[in-house]
């Protein structure tokens, strides 16, 4: 007989809601000794048989549903799950015409711990937990069978795999090893793609839509873009016509692609400046001197990692948006971004009004933005939300 736990009572609601996660202290029993990523039956209090879960001996999260009917979880099962999930995105990639997409955002997508982005010909897969990696053969295979004229790329180089018991791993899969940088085009813009070194997989296709929401506050108009990475929101500014953009990052080889982007696409460099600063530091700076924008972009790293630096993540998220709203001339936009999963929308915005109170000025927010549509989340997970963004105008 194969692994299963079974679980405490009254613990099964979440999983009859279809939450994929099951916590060790929901857990009354383990039985068959089931090792690092293998597959257990999970059971109610009462005995009933309630889904598939890869076990995660060494994390909170003790398990991670896969399929709340039974079938084998191989090959058949991951390439229907793949199937699923490109159907999904269909109308998405048509309509921008999209050569890099998000083709497996994890739970969202009922493949728990794995993601999966698209960029041209190179499927770039990140695998998270014990049982992603467990399944790791079968997810290769089912990607071959989908995508039969794809390399697979492996950016399993995240910390979070050391919950998990697993170490860090890159290197490539299957096919041949990308020689240079990927192009993949979105909204008619350009942007070069290193999925060996870049962050993440390589781009943050999830701020897409926010970036073309962009161009409508920055034609003519002097761009302060804080967290450029290799351009984004800095390239769309350009684009739309912009009169001056400066990209701040901390990250050297991100701005000499932004530069390198800025030139594939035929901007007028002239307009563009790329800064290696701390973009906190920066801030206080431009404000001390009294220099402004008429455009402020506010896209920072996730602040917020867990539950216990939710009070400092939010401290850090104000005194970046105070500091915007300082520097920001008067009618001057301000286009703030937040990926932080554990800080709501509701909690996001009332960190912006305190930032306004303590910069003395008057904002209003004119409209408000979330992830782009290939990052879908379940109803099952509202955890899948996590990107949110407002513009404010600063009078
Ligand atoms: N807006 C980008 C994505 C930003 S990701 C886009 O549209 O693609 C966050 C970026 O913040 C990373 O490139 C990282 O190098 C940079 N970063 C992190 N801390 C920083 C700091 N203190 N100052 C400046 N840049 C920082």
């Amino acid at each position: 007989m194969s692994a299963s736990i079974k679980l405490a009572k009254g613990r099964d609601k979440s999983v009859r809601r279809r939450h994929p996660w099951i916590f060790s202290r929901g857990i009354e029993m383990v039985t068959g000794d089931p090792q690092l990523g293998d597959t257990v039956d999970v059971f109610a209090h009462n005995g009933q048989w309630l889904a598939k879960a890869a076990y995660s001996p060494n994390s909170q999260i003790r398990a991670r549903i896969w399929s709340f009917i039974k079938k084998e979880i191989d090959t058949a099962f991951f390439i229907e799950r793949i199937q699923q999930a490109q159907m999904l995105r269909e109308e998405c990639i048509a309509r921008g015409a999209l050569t890099g997409y998000r083709l497996i955002a994890a739970e969202s997508d009922s493949m728990p711990g794995v993601t999966i982005d698209k960029y041209q010909d190179y499927l770039v897969c990140q695998l998270l937990s014990a049982g992603a990696e467990k399944q790791k053969q079968h997810i290769v295979e089912a990607l071959k069978h989908c995508f039969p004229e794809c390399s697979i790329y492996e950016r399993s180089d995240v910390a979070v795999r050391k919950k998990e018991g697993l170490e860090e791993t890159t290197g490539l899969l299957h096919g041949t090893e990308p020689s240079e940088p990927i192009v993949i085009e979105e909204n008619g813009v350009k942007i070069q793609v290193d999925i060996k070194t870049g962050h993440k997989t390589g781009f943050y296709l999830d701020q897409r839509d926010s970036r073309q929401h962009s161009m409508k506050y920055v034609k003519g108009k002097q761009v302060l873009n804080c967290f450029s990475y290799t351009g984004g929101f800095g390239l769309y500014a350009l684009k739309a016509g912009a009169e001056r953009v400066i990209n701040v990052d901390v990250s050297q080889p991100a701005l000499d692609i932004a530069k390198q982007n800025a030139e594939l696409n035929g901007f007028n460099i002239k307009k563009a400046v790329f800064l290696n600063a701390d973009v906190f530091k920066i801030l206080r700076e431009y404000r001390d001197q009294g220099t402004q924008f008429d455009v402020v972009i506010m896209d920072p790293p996730k602040m917020v990692s867990s539950k216990s630096n939710l009070t400092s993540g939010a401290r850090g998220y104000k005194d970046l948006n105070m500091l915007a709203i300082q520097i920001l001339k008067p009618g001057g936009t301000l286009l703030t971004y937040s990926c932080s999963g554990l800080m709501e929308s509701g909690l996001f915005q009332k960190i912006i009004a305190d930032a306004a109170l303590d910069a003395g000025r008057e904002v209003k927010f004119v409209e408000s933005f979330t992830q782009a549509s290939d990052h879908l989340f379940d109803t099952a997970y509202p955890e899948g939300l996590y990107l949110k963004g407002f513009a404010a105008k600063v009078v």
